[in-house]
Parts: structure tokens; C-alpha cells; sequence
């Protein structure tokens, strides 16, 4: 099987061959740019532990370079490498100004009491900005896999105590509670993005009729794999916001079934509490945790872990619509398949782009040290009720308070980021879409194409030293 660096190297290439870009520039693209290893040493109980750590930046075009933490007992270099290109296509995409990057600490975070885990993460932070690679300016973490908002603050309360004198030391990481200088919108901002991703797609007639989908959202089937931080938040987004119709929600045990659509709702709230999905009063509960992606449906949204789709499964898979929730949920070789076979596969490097958007928005707030809207709130407030005053006068009515509330309300930091993440989506989405059209290719072509034509506009021979 192709390995992960290797299957985005060579949708790289591929792209690549499409806009002429030359070899030398190309390996420079490439090439990840700097790599720490670390061993991080923490007593526990009396005794030495040791975890292997990496954060690898593969581009420094912008800076800071941008991208998660992962605590994972597999985590590896590789992988890490791989996942920090992402980060740099998937940035370029979406025209977030940062370059790619990405961390890792082998440990399974499951085994350990959180006083554990949080001296073993300041230890790993430790070495981190003692190399700069944590700091607001260079190199910026957020939570990933096995890591949360939690993880992020005892990263900024390192950094804050090693670099005093730093103004913007809030800046450090993103994706932080809102008390320790996050942002409202975070925590559900990959699973928002996601759906506002599917919400431009059922903008377009064109595509719905291509792979026969009903035109609304809400008549089509869809299947979620995973119910962590993205899969519970894009659907409770879908079934909140657009009605929509969920059948079936893997985890790693089984999958819950019910064809008139599960209770979104009642089954995050189940899940919270008892940190499983097998709940009778909600649909049927099936051990088989890789069936789910066979189902019949029209939508499948993978939004677990990686090569979940690949040659085993690859044959069954029935959606004609696949959307990349998770980072590289489908191998080379089944993403080949699958293609033959007529379906549309919304890339990874965008779908899931909402959560370093929104971290953009979040370090931005940082380094303003000022809250989004604070300032123009209710002064946006007050204007928009002298234009309803006015329209009351002219035309003689009276508007009953409930809507003039409603429609004179200034935007809140949610709306800010809401607002700032779904313009960022559509633009993307359009901008790929025309790629897309114009040159016959698959969407994820068209997406490597895009942040190709957008990153090599920085790599520019006279950049490099001579
Ligand atoms: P998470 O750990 O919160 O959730 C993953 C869920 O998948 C867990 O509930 C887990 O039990 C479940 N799972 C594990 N094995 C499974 C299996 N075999 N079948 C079905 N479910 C299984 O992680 P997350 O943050 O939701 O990330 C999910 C994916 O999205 C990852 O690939 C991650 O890299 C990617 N991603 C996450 C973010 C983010 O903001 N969290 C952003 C971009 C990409």
C-alpha cells in the first residue's frame, strides 16, 4: 500500500504535471523544511517514562507555520511529516496566511490521569519553544487527535512562563477555552466547516444531478463513521441546521442504525454521558464497525481515522458522494477505484479546513488582544434601529419588537466566526469547482491544483539564496 506521504506526494505530482510546475521548485514544495525529535522524560510513580516527540514545519512561506498536536500510542514521524504537508496545502486552499506544520507524541493519552498528562505535556512543550518550535510568531499548535482545548492552555501557561516578556504569548497555540483566550466557535469549527461544505455542494444543480441526489439536503441518506469532536459536530450542525436525515454513526465498536434518521441530539447528549452509541431507543445497534461505510446511502462521511476506505471495502462503498471528514480516510489505490467508479470525493485538504480557519480567526483575536465585535456591536445596533424607525415612518407601521430585535442585532464573536468560516468555505469550494470544470478533473485534483497555483506564487527562484 502506498504510504501517506507518498499518496499526497503523488497527488502533488499529478497536480503539478497540470500547471508545468518544474521539478526543482517542485521538491522544494515538497521537501519538509525542518523536523525536532524529542524524548520527553517524565517521572510517574517513581519511575522514568520516556515519549518519543515530533513537530515537523514543512513550509515557512508565512508565518507562523500552523497546524495540530496529536497524542497517539501510533504516532510517528512519517505520519507527522504527512500530515504537516497537509496543513500546507489545506491552508493555501482556504487562503489562511500560514504555513504547514504538525506534532506528535507517541503515548496513548487513555493510560495516563490528566495531573500525568499535563506534566508530560509541558514537559514535550518545553523542548518545543526551547527550539522555537512553539511560538506565536513561527510555529502555532492546536489540539488534535488525543489533545484538547485543556491540552492547548497547559501549552500557553508553559510558554508564558519560559517567555515573560512576550506580549503576544496568548497567540502560542489555538483552539485554547475561551477563558484562557479562545475563541467562541472553536470547538465546532471543523465540523461546521464540514457542513458548510455540504451545504455549497447542494447549491449546485449541476452536481446533485450528476450523481442523482435528491436536491435538498434533507431527502438524501447519509452515513457519519466516527462521533468524535468532528463527526458528533458536523452532524449535530447537519440535523440542527438542515434537517438533515442521518441513518448510521460508527464508532469503533459498531454502528447505530435507523432508517428514518437517529435523534441527533439525544444521541450526543447519550454519548457525553456514557462515551459509547449503543443506545436501543435510538436505532440499532450493530457490531460490525466497518459495515457502516458499506451502507446503502447517498452521502458518506468518514470522520475517524485514515485509510478507513481502501481495497478491502472499496468495492462495497455505495454513496456516490464521499466527503473527507478525517485526514486521508481513503487509500491511493481506493481513491483510484472509487473515481472509475463515478463517485465525487471532496478532498480532505478542504473539507476539514473550518478548524485552522477559525484558529486564524482565534490568533488573530490574540495578537488584537481585543474580543471579534467588541467594538462595533452596538454601534452597528443602534444604526440599523434608526434605518427600521425610518422605514416605520415612511410607510406608517409599527414592527413588533421581537423582530426588530432581531433584526437590529449586531454580530457577537459566534457570528464573527461563523460568518468568517462558511465565506471561506464558499469561496474555496467555487474557486475549485470552476478548476474542476474547466479541466475535466476530480475535485481533489482540482484542490492540489489550487493550492499549488496559490503557494507557488511564494516560491519564487529569486526568494531562494543564490
Ligand atoms: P476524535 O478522537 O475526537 O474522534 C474520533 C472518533 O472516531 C472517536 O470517537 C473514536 O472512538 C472513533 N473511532 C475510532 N476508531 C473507529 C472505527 N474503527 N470506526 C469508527 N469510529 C472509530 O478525533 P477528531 O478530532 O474527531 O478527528 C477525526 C479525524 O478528523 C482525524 O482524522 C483528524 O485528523 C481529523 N481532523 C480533525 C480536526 C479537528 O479539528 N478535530 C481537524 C481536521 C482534521
Amino acid at each position: 500500500m502506498t504510504t501517506f506521504i507518498e499518496k499526497v506526494n503523488l497527488f502533488v505530482d499529478e497536480a503539478a504535471r497540470l500547471l508545468n510546475i518544474k521539478q526543482d521548485q517542485l521538491e522544494h514544495l515538497k521537501t519538509i523544511h525542518s523536523l525536532i525529535k524529542v524524548n520527553v522524560s517524565v517521572v510517574i510513580e517513581n519511575e522514568i517514562k520516556n515519549f518519543t516527540g515530533w513537530r515537523a514545519v514543512h513550509s515557512e512561506h508565512i508565518l507562523p507555520s500552523k497546524g495540530g498536536i496529536k497524542y497517539s500510542p501510533l504516532s510517528n514521524q512519517n505520519e507527522t511529516e504527512a500530515l504537516a504537508a497537509l496543513m500546507t496545502y489545506k491552508c493555501a486552499i482556504v487562503d489562511v496566511p500560514f504555513g504547514g506544520s504538525k506534532g506528535a507524541l507517541r503515548i496513548d493519552p487513555k493510560k495516563y490521569s490528566k495531573k500525568q498528562l499535563k506534566s508530560i505535556t509541558k514537559a514535550f512543550a518545553t523542548k518545543l519553544i526551547n527550539k522555537d518550535f512553539i511560538s506565536p510568531a513561527l510555529n502555532v499548535p492546536a489540539p488534535d487527535i488525543g489533545t484538547s482545548a485543556e491540552t492547548m492552555e497547559w501549552i500557553k501557561e508553559t510558554y508564558k512562563s519560559l517567555r515573560t516578556s512576550d506580549i503576544n504569548y496568548r497567540g502560542c497555540v489555538t483552539g485554547k477555552p475561551i477563558h484562557a483566550g479562545g475563541i467562541e466557535g472553536r470547538l465546532e469549527a471543523t465540523g461546521r466547516g464540514i457542513e458548510e461544505v455540504v451545504r455549497e455542494f447542494f447549491r449546485n444543480p449541476k452536481l446533485i444531478n450528476q450523481l442523482k441526489l435528491n436536491k435538498q439536503i434533507k431527502d438524501n441518506r447519509i452515513v457519519v463513521q466516527g462521533f468524535g469532536n468532528v463527526g458528533n459536530n458536523l452532524s449535530l450542525e447537519l440535523y440542527n441546521r438542515d434537517n438533515a436525515k442521518i441513518i448510521a454513526v460508527g464508532e469503533y465498536n459498531g454502528y447505530l442504525f435507523n432508517k428514518q434518521g437517529i435523534d441527533i441530539n439525544k444521541l450526543y447528549k447519550f454519548f457525553k454521558k456514557n462515551n459509547h452509541i449503543n443506545n436501543p431507543k435510538l436505532g440499532k445497534f450493530i457490531n460490525k464497525p466497518s459495515e457502516v461505510l458499506e451502507l446503502d446511502c447517498d452521502i458518506l462521511i468518514p470522520a475517524a481515522m485514515a485509510d478507513t476506505i481502501n481495497e478491502t471495502n472499496m468495492n462495497n462503498i455505495k454513496a456516490p458522494l464521499i466527503i473527507e471528514a478525517a485526514n486521508s480516510p481513503i487509500t491511493y489505490e481506493a481513491d483510484k477505484k472509487l473515481n472509475k467508479m463515478g463517485k465525487i470525493i471532496l478532498p480532505d485538504i478542504f473539507v476539514n479546513a473550518g478548524g485552522v480557519i477559525v484558529s486564524y480567526f482565534e490568533w488573530i483575536k490574540n495578537l488584537s488582544h481585543i474580543r471579534l465585535g467588541r467594538l462595533e456591536k452596538r454601534y452597528t445596533e443602534s444604526k440599523l434601529l434608526e434605518v427600521v424607525r425610518l422605514i416605520e415612518k415612511i410607510t406608517n407601521t409599527k414592527t413588533d419588537d421581537q423582530t426588530i430585535k432581531r433584526i437590529v442585532q449586531g454580530a457577537n464573536e459566534r457570528d464573527l466566526s461563523n460568518s468568517g468560516l462558511e465565506d471561506a468555505i464558499r469561496l474555496a469550494f467555487n474557486e475549485m469547482l470552476e478548476i474542476k470544470m474547466k479541466l475535466n478533473i476530480s475535485f481533489r485534483k482540482a484542490a492540489y491544483y489550487l493550492s499549488l497555483m496559490k503557494l507557488m506564487k511564494f516560491y519564487k527562484k529569486n526568494t531562494l539564496v543564490k
